[in-house]
C-alpha cells in the first residue's frame, strides 16, 4: 500500500469521541463527550419542519446565509458592544471545531508558535498539527487554575503569533476574569499578536462569575479571532453550527479557508437556527438556569458519595479525582484511561481521561459532563456508588 501522509501518524483520534463510541457499545450512561439528551426549543424545531418543505435545500453563501450573519452580528454585536459588520467580520462554518481550524490556518505559518493552555480542549493539538503551528503550553494551575503571566509574556518574546484562550475553560471549569483577560490582552497588543478564542460555553457561566469577550476589551477587536459555536446555547450539536468573528482583514483570509474546507455549512439548519437567535434575552438567563441547577444536583450527587470534584465556574464539566481508587491493589499500573474503560464496563458512566487534556503528566482525573436530564444524572449517581463500595 502507497503510505499516508506523515501528518496523520504525528496525532491520534478524539479521546472524547471515542469514548462516545465504547460507551455506546456497552450501553453505559455516556459523560464522556459533551451534549444534550434533551431537545432543542421547540420554535426551532418547528422552524425546521417548515424549512423541509419550503427549503434553502441548495448552498448558502458560502460565508453563511445573510439573515444568519445578520442574525449573529445582532446579537454578538450588543455582546461586545459594538457593531458587527455581518458582510464583512463573520464565516458561518461547521460547528466551533472548523471556526478553530479554519482561524489557525488563516493566521499561522508553518513552525508558527501558538501558545494553549493546559489543560486544553484536544482539538487545539490537531489543530496545531494541521495548520503547521508550534504549540507553546502554559500551564493553568489547579486547583485555582492560575497561570503566570511572566509566561505568556515570554512566549511572545520568543515569537509566538497567537494565544489560543477557552472561556468559559473546557475542561476544567475555569471563567477567565476580566482583569485576567486585559493582562493577556495587553501582551497581545504589545507583541502584535492575536487572541483565538473559543467561546461556546458563553451562556454557561454560573453566579457569582461572568463571561468577558476577549473582542469586548478595549484595543482587542483588531487583535482576535473569536470562535463560537449554537451548538451548546440551543442544544443542537448535531447541527453543526459554528461561526468566527474578526476583524475584516482576518474574514477575508477566513473566508478562502472556510470555501475550500467545506464550501459551507447547512442550508436548512442555518434557516432554522435564525429563530434561536431571535429570542429574548430571557432564553439565556433561563439556559443558565437550567444548567445551574443540573450542575448544583450532579454536584451533590458526587459529595453525597464522597468522591473528589471540582466545582466549575462555566461549561457543564466536572473533574473528578480518581488519586485514591488508583491506589487501590486491583487498579495498580492503571493509566487513566483503562481506569474510564474499566469504568464503562463495571460501572456504566463513560467519562473522558483527563490526561488528553493535559500537556503535563497528569494521569489522576477524569471528566464527567451534566449535560444529561436529572433522571439521567440521577441513575449515573446511582451507578458511580459502585466506586465508593470499592473503598469500603
Ligand atoms: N466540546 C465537547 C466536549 O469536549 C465535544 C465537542 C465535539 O466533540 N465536537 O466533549
Amino acid at each position: 500500500m502507497p503510505q499516508l501522509s506523515e501528518r496523520v501518524g504525528t496525532f491520534t483520534d478524539s479521546v472524547i469521541r471515542r469514548m462516545t463510541r465504547i460507551s455506546n457499545q456497552y450501553e453505559a450512561i455516556n459523560l464522556s463527550q459533551g451534549f444534550p439528551d434533551f431537545d432543542p426549543p421547540k420554535e426551532m424545531l418547528d422552524r425546521l419542519a417548515e424549512v423541509a418543505h419550503e427549503g434553502p435545500h441548495q448552498y448558502s453563501l458560502t460565508f453563511g446565509a445573510q439573515n444568519l450573519r445578520e442574525a449573529l452580528a445582532r446579537k454578538q454585536g450588543k455582546a461586545i458592544n459594538r457593531t458587527i459588520d455581518p458582510n464583512k467580520e463573520i464565516v458561518v462554518t461547521c460547528g466551533g471545531t472548523e471556526a478553530m481550524m479554519c482561524a489557525m490556518m488563516t493566521i499561522c505559518n508553518p513552525g508558527d508558535k501558538v501558545m494553549v493552555f493546559s489543560p486544553f480542549y484536544e482539538n487545539y493539538g490537531a489543530d496545531a498539527i494541521l495548520s503547521g503551528a508550534e504549540p507553546v503550553y502554559i500551564p493553568l494551575v489547579p486547583p485555582k487554575y492560575d497561570f503566570d503571566l511572566d509566561l505568556i509574556e515570554d512566549g511572545f518574546k520568543k515569537g509566538a503569533k497567537a494565544i489560543i484562550i477557552c472561556n468559559p475553560s473546557n475542561p476544567c471549569g475555569k471563567v477567565f476574569t476580566k482583569e485576567e483577560l486585559q493582562a493577556i490582552g495587553e501582551l497581545v497588543i504589545k507583541y502584535d499578536a492575536y487572541a483565538v478564542t473559543d467561546e461556546v460555553y458563553e451562556h454557561l457561566v454560573y453566579e457569582p462569575y461572568h463571561h468577558t469577550y476577549m473582542s469586548s476589551l478595549p484595543g482587542m477587536f483588531e487583535h482576535t479571532v473569536t470562535c463560537n459555536s449554537l451548538s451548546k446555547t440551543f442544544s443542537i450539536t448535531g447541527w453543526r453550527l459554528g461561526y468566527l468573528i474578526a476583524p475584516e482583514s482576518v474574514v477575508e483570509g477566513a473566508k478562502k479557508v472556510h470555501d475550500f474546507l467545506t464550501v459551507g455549512a447547512a442550508a436548512p439548519l442555518q434557516e432554522a437556527a435564525v429563530t434561536g437567535l431571535n429570542f429574548p434575552d430571557s432564553y439565556y438567563e433561563d439556559l443558565k438556569q437550567l444548567y445551574t441547577k443540573k450542575r448544583d444536583h450532579f454536584i451533590a450527587g458526587l459529595d453525597r458519595i464522597g468522591l473528589d470534584h471540582n466545582v466549575p465556574q462555566g461549561t457543564y464539566f466536572v473533574m473528578l479525582d480518581i488519586s485514591k481508587f488508583l491506589e487501590l491493589p486491583q487498579f495498580r499500573g492503571y493509566t487513566d484511561l483503562e481506569f474510564c474503560e474499566w469504568m464503562i464496563k463495571e460501572i456504566g458512566v463513560a467519562a473522558v481521561p483527563g490526561s488528553s487534556f493535559f500537556k503535563e503528566e497528569v494521569n489522576h482525573l477524569i471528566r464527567l459532563h451534566f449535560a444529561r436530564e436529572e433522571s439521567t444524572l440521577d441513575e449515573a449517581i446511582r451507578r458511580l456508588e459502585g466506586l465508593k463500595k470499592l473503598l469500603e
